[in-house]
């Protein structure tokens, strides 16, 4: 194919561009007032986030680890304490776990949705951990540890399975920490409420990432913890200003873990334009569904639930000979990415944590095959089929019998 238009993976520059008035003015207001830290701008987007989410708190924070790691501090969670998640996330997940002084364990995710399997998250509680006589909670026979708390991760901005995960959390005494920083407004149809519930309004905390990529990103750094507890709001006012609730008056220790007030203003403009940017990734997952469809004999494309609304932050294809296929796009033009190459208990960072390869035969089936392609609110029809066309071209090579490119370019036609 023709590789006169690059089809780049991420596109930061363009949704800047029609808003640049408006951003540069927040950068200005914040020269003439001198307010740069807190205040007005970091309030007034605080609520704009909270109603967006759901929530009736969120607070702002410096980034989305930070974020994560002050509300896993903020509901309860301590020193010694082993806490769930997947290994299929970035690394950030487990580090706040870590920075709390908790010890990350994990349990493999689901075949379709690549997000926690509630059913190995019951099976990790049933069968590798004993209950304590004393305080009922599950002792983690791996680290002999109480298990406190799970972190679902809503990764690609789709929502983790969060009724059975809620539904098993509330038997085990475990508290849920949603890390939603690739699900800014993605959605999950909860039974138990009879509702279509936000990321970031259903665990005791959720943690956003303000990251410039991420569906809501900043121009630089930025994050936010949501939750319905007041008190976890306050406690998290504090520790991301040094533990203080009054200037120099120090109840504990915290962080200097703030949001700015230039990132706070430049989020509340973006803010207006998040649902229909949601919106436009949305039509975009439903092009690539069409259009691939007729490769979807090769090449696994993402599922949603009835019960999900994502919000595709990625858009995640599997394909057996991932390395040749992403070599063959970047040569047709078409950026691509790997979300992630080494799942968390492969990684050199977590050989102390004695996990060893076939523990998680989930992830590490799709970690080989996964590849990110182009998804962005911006992202053309057009362009589209150019990496579909792309995709086909390889497919078609390796697999000649099928003649799939020319039943694509029929898909694409109608
Ligand atoms: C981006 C991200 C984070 C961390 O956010 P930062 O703002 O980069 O610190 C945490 N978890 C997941 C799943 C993420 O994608």
């Amino acid at each position: 194919m023709s590789n006169s238009t690059n089809i780049p993976f991420l596109d930061l520059v363009t949704p800047h561009v029609e808003l640049e008035p408006e951003l540069t003015a927040v950068f200005q207001r914040a020269l003439g007032t001198a307010a740069f830290i807190g205040g007005p701008a970091v309030e007034n987007f605080e609520h704009e986030f909270a109603a967006f989410s759901d929530a009736r708190y969120c607070v702002g924070v410096a980034n989305g680890t930070v974020a994560l790691r002050f509300a896993l501090a903020a509901a309860g969670v301590c020193a010694g304490d082993s806490v769930v998640t997947v290994p299929n996330t970035f690394i950030a997940t487990t580090e706040a776990i870590t920075q709390v002084g908790a010890i990350p364990e994990f349990v493999d995710v689901e075949e379709q949705t690549y997000n926690m399997d509630s059913a190995k998250l019951r099976d990790f509680l049933d069968h590798q951990c004993d209950a304590d006589s004393l305080t009922g909670r599950r002792i983690s026979r791996r680290t002999g540890r109480p298990v406190t708390a799970v972190v679902p991760v809503h990764l690609y901005g789709q929502m983790a399975d969060m009724d059975a995960i809620s539904g098993i959390a509330e038997r085990f005494n475990l508290t849920v920490v949603e890390d939603a920083c690739q699900a800014h407004g993605a959605e999950y149809f909860s039974v138990r409420d009879n509702a279509w519930k936000k990321a970031g309004s259903i665990g005791k905390a959720a943690a956003f990432s303000f990251y410039p990529g991420k569906n809501l990103g900043a121009c630089g750094e930025g994050g936010a913890v949501t939750t319905n507890d007041e008190g976890i709001a306050r406690k998290i006012r504090m520790l991301r200003d040094h533990g203080q609730a009054k200037k120099y008056y120090h109840d504990m220790e915290g962080d200097n873990g703030r949001l700015d007030a230039i990132q706070a203003g430049i989020l509340s403009i973006k803010l207006k334009h998040l649902g229909q940017w949601n919106e436009k990734r949305r039509e975009c997952a439903a092009v690539y569904r069409r259009i691939l469809a007729p490769l979807a004999e090769s090449i696994g494309l993402p599922f949603e639930p009835s019960w999900s609304r994502a919000v595709y932050h990625l858009y995640v294809i599997r394909y057996a000979d991932r390395a040749g296929l992403q070599t063959h796009l970047n040569v047709c033009g078409v950026g691509t990415a790997i979300h992630y190459p080494i799942p968390l208990h492969s990684q050199k960072a977590y050989q102390g944590l004695g996990y060893r390869e076939g523990d998680f035969p989930v992830t590490e089936e799709i970690a080989p095959q996964i590849l990110s392609l182009p998804m962005y609110a911006q992202l053309r029809p057009d362009q589209q089929e150019k990496v579909a066309e792309a995709i086909a071209e390889f497919v078609a090579r390796q697999q000649p019998s099928h003649a799939i490119a020319s039943s694509l370019a029929a898909a694409a036609g109608d």
